[in-house]
């Protein structure tokens, strides 16, 4: 039996206390099954590491389960959630409320076990294909780096976040440096290689919520979150330093190679057109660090 770990997270939210233990029971050995009596106790099921699906009864003291589905769909961070209403409710009206609302299955009471594992088990494969889909439509095929687009998509949302928040943001445009030689010299797939070597380097050198893009062939960009220049600064140098340390052997050779980037913060885009201003800057700044010998940042102009 697979461990309970590696078990499908399930959050049931239902306030008779029967219902919950015959579900939980129902679903033991296969499913990680966690239980929310009452409407506070459910947000902080959700606010704690969200579960892989809901189960949810529509009738309810405090809410009906439809409209909390909708509110559930409201939020971008929860809305991947598969939800299957459990419930006795069985008119065609309230079946047809339920997929409306964004339900994505809907079991009658009294329900049969099998039926709603299985209903379970292929509501959790569907949100698998759907968030491997959605992995591919924002990821560089490559090096596994975010894709411009999805660039775009997360600092449009950032800034507006950090305007209002009167939060700081930088972004490092970073190119290699004489890449063009490492084609030239060991093959088109050993570029490839010290492109998913850059990538590597650079995740393991910034933080989780920070975002790293392939903007173009050997062309990357960062956005630091909630960072000003001597700290975007500080996570550059880190970068450097890893580089150095661990170049990248492909074939039995050792390829060092060195970067240049443009540094540029949300702090002197302002007010107008934060995004295309943030970019400019760092592109121009990219440019010079280029033109002055390569190898180096440029973080003002
Ligand atoms: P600089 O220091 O001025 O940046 O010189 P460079 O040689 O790095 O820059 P240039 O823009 O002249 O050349 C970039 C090269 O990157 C040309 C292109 O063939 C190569 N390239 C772009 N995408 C890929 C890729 O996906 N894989 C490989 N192996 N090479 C790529
Ligand atoms: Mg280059
Ligand atoms: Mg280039």
């Amino acid at each position: 039996m697979a461990s309970e770990t590696s078990l499908p997270r399930i959050l049931m939210f239902d306030d008779s206390e029967v219902e919950r233990i015959y579900v939980e029971a129902l679903l033991k050995g296969e499913f990680a099954v966690e239980t929310a009596s009452d409407l506070i106790d459910f947000w902080a099921h959700m606010a704690g590491d969200p579960p892989d699906l809901i189960l949810l009864d529509v009738m309810q003291k405090e809410i009906s389960g439809f409209e909390l589905c909708e509110q559930i769909k409201r939020n971008s961070e929860y809305a991947m959630i598969p939800i299957i209403f459990v419930t006795s409710l069985d008119s065609a009206q309230d079946i047809e409320r339920g997929f409306d609302v964004g339900g994505h299955d809907y079991v009658t009471k009294p329900m049969m076990q099998r039926e709603l594992k299985a209903r379970m088990r292929s509501a959790l494969r569907l949100k698998r294909l759907e968030s491997e889909l959605r992995m591919r439509s924002v990821t560089d095929y490559l090096t596994g780096a975010y894709n411009r687009r999805y660039f775009h998509e997360v600092i449009t949302a950032n800034l507006s976040y950090a305007q209002r928040m009167k939060r700081n943001l930088c972004i490092a445009m970073l190119d290699i440096d004489f890449f063009k030689k490492v084609n030239d010299k060991f093959g088109h797939e050993a570029g490839d290689a010290v492109l998913q070597h850059f990538t590597d380097t650079i995740k393991s050198q910034i933080r989780k919520y920070d975002i790293l893009a392939r903007y173009g062939g050997e062309e990357f960009v960062i956005q630091f979150f909630d960072c000003d220049i001597q700290k975007s600064l500080h996570f550059l140098e880190r970068i450097y330093a890893a580089l150095k340390a661990n170049p990248c052997t492909v074939n039995m050779h050792t390829i060092e190679y060195t970067f240049s980037a443009g540094l540029s913060s949300l702090e002197e885009a302002q007010p107008e057109n934060p995004i295309d201003k943030l970019i400019e800057l760092a592109d121009k700044r990219l440019y010079i660090a280029k033109n002055s010998g390569r190898n180096r940042v440029v973080s003002s102009s």
